[in-house]
């Protein structure tokens, strides 16, 4: 008699709750950038909103109560501080870098295509490994040297 896997359906959406974090973590979808966004300076009605800033990549990563409103894109982890009113997030993010696929691609969530979201997608979750991987490898090496002075130390 058939009887489904339950091992293999399981393994599916354990799969796609690890890539729903994944995604909320790299913060690639609008909302997930504007959530980062809770004490921001700025109305709807300026130019400088948090919709305009999350739409422009931007999620922030400063803390308002030590007046440090940085924000960082989630495609090229640019930091940018000392926001203004009348600035254009998009504008701003251009001027400071330029290189950015995102700012290459200059296109809202809406208006991208599948094929251009995954590849975002592939791009950041490149640099996110990286990023991992660098960190994983230098706490590595920090314990080998503390292994190596230790052995250095001892008396044979
Ligand atoms: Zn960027």
């Amino acid at each position: 008699m058939p009887s489904l896997d339950k091992t293999n359906s399981s393994n599916i959406s354990t799969g796609l709750e690890k890539l729903e974090t994944l995604l909320k973590t790299l913060k690639l979808f609008e909302e997930d950038r504007v959530k980062t966004f809770e004490d921001w300076s700025f109305s709807e009605d300026e130019k400088c909103s948090i919709s305009e800033m999350a739409k422009a990549g931007f999620c922030f990563t400063g803390d308002m109560s030590k007046d440090d409103d940085s924000a960082t894109c989630f495609v090229c982890g640019k930091v940018l501080d000392g926001w203004e009113n009348t600035d254009d997030p998009w504008i701003e993010h251009q001027k400071h870098s330029a290189n950015c696929q995102f700012v290459k691609m200059r296109r809202s969530e809406d208006e991208l295509t599948v094929e251009e979201f995954l590849d975002l997608f592939k791009h950041i979750s490149r640099q996110y490994l990286t990023n991992q991987y660098k960190k994983k490898e230098a706490v590595f090496i920090e314990v080998v040297q503390n292994i190596r002075e230790i052995i250095k130390n001892q008396q044979f």
